[in-house]
């Protein structure tokens, strides 16, 4: 079977498509034959050896992945069967699904949603399952289209792809934070309202003018300490990102003198029930325009290549992996 295989070589990564034997593949219950992957933020990082994601070499990269079961000792799972994953540190310190096979532990696998299938559930990916996560947040927390305009921040990439185009299609008006001007037609097309320039979010004061009711942040740092200091009184900020760093330059002010809710959000380790409902939804909410305006389709091989232009921020939506 094919893999990209990740190896290290004096402190750096080496990323090559290899032919391995099935019997290297980890132990787990099911084996899945992989259709379909795709490249996150993470899995750029991991595979341009960018970030310390991978702790043991050789590792096959890839956070998620969707196909059919090849085989399965767990009786939740039959042959033939349709299934996706995401997350559980699947490509991280399990070998994932950058490969034509995976072997894994039956609770990490969602069956493939009625109105999904595998193509599309890897546009959407780790990146859309987390924007819809973020969206679930905000509402959680009570913002409603009515309540006011929510800002998207990282917007062009996958998660804030998908996020903006979630929150249109849920009648939300929506402004977009994007470092790049080439993307504005595309954050438009996905329902943007207003566009922000992210040299906007540079500088900030403990507190500002109070201009959104929700917000999703991809992008952390400085810009997430200027979004927190414009939140309208009781707004949330669904933070799930550190695309521009992992620091959070801010004071208590804006959670003590007008009830802001900073609410993280994680996809790797949300439990069984939270993922289904996730997945409904995203049958549900996101528009079916999204996956044609959305995915970069790409080959195994160039993995490597796409995994460098995501590091470098010359990517935009989200890069489909095609396995089969
Ligand atoms: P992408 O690379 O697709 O998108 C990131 C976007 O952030 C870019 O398109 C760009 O948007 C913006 N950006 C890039 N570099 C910088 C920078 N230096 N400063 C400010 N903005 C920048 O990544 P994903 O959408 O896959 O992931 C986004 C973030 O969310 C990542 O940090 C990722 O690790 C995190 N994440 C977290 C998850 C969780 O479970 N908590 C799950 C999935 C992702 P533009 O060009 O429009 O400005």
């Amino acid at each position: 079977m094919q893999a990209l295989i990740l190896e290290q070589q004096e402190g750096k990564t080496l990323a090559s498509v290899q032919s391995i034997e099935e019997s290297r593949l980890p132990e787990g219950a099911v084996t899945v034959d992989i259709d379909w992957s795709s490249l996150n933020y993470k899995d750029a990082l991991a595979i341009t050896g960018t970030g310390k994601i991978i702790r043991n070499f050789p590792m096959v990269p890839g956070i998620d992945f969707a196909g059919r079961v090849h085989a399965s000792e767990d009786p939740r799972f039959h042959v033939g069967q349709q299934v996706l994953l995401t997350g559980w540190g699947v490509g991280e310190n399990h070998w994932g699904g950058l490969a034509a096979q995976a072997r894994v532990n039956g609770d990490w696998l969602v069956p493939m949603p009625k109105g999904m299938d595998g193509r599309k559930a890897m546009i959407v990916g780790t990146a859309g399952f987390t924007a819809m996560l973020c969206v679930m947040a905000l509402e959680d927390a009570g913002v409603r289209p009515e309540s006011g305009e929510v800002v998207v921040t990282g917007a062009s990439g996958g998660v804030g792809s998908t996020a903006v185009a979630l929150l249109h299609k849920l009648g939300y008006k929506v402004a977009a934070v994007s470092g790049r001007e080439s993307t504005h037609d595309y954050l438009r097309q996905l329902g943007a309202s207003r566009i922000l320039s992210r040299d906007e979010f540079a500088e900030t004061r403990p507190l500002e003018k109070q201009i959104w009711a929700g917000a999703v942040d991809t992008v952390g740092d400085k810009v997430l300490a200027k979004v927190l200091a414009q939140m309208n009184y009781g707004g949330c900020v669904a933070a799930c990102g550190l695309a521009g760093g992992f620091a959070l330059p801010t004071t208590v002010m804006p959670f003590i003198l007008r009830n802001v809710r900073l609410q993280g959000v994680d996809s790797v380790m949300t439990p069984a029930a939270r993922r289904a409902q996730a997945w409904e939804r995203l049958v549900q909410d996101l528009p079916q325009s999204f996956y044609a305006q959305s995915a970069t389709q790409i080959s195994l091989e160039q993995a490597p290549e796409f995994a460098a232009k995501i590091v470098n921020n010359q990517i935009q939506g989200r890069t489909l992996v095609k396995i089969a």
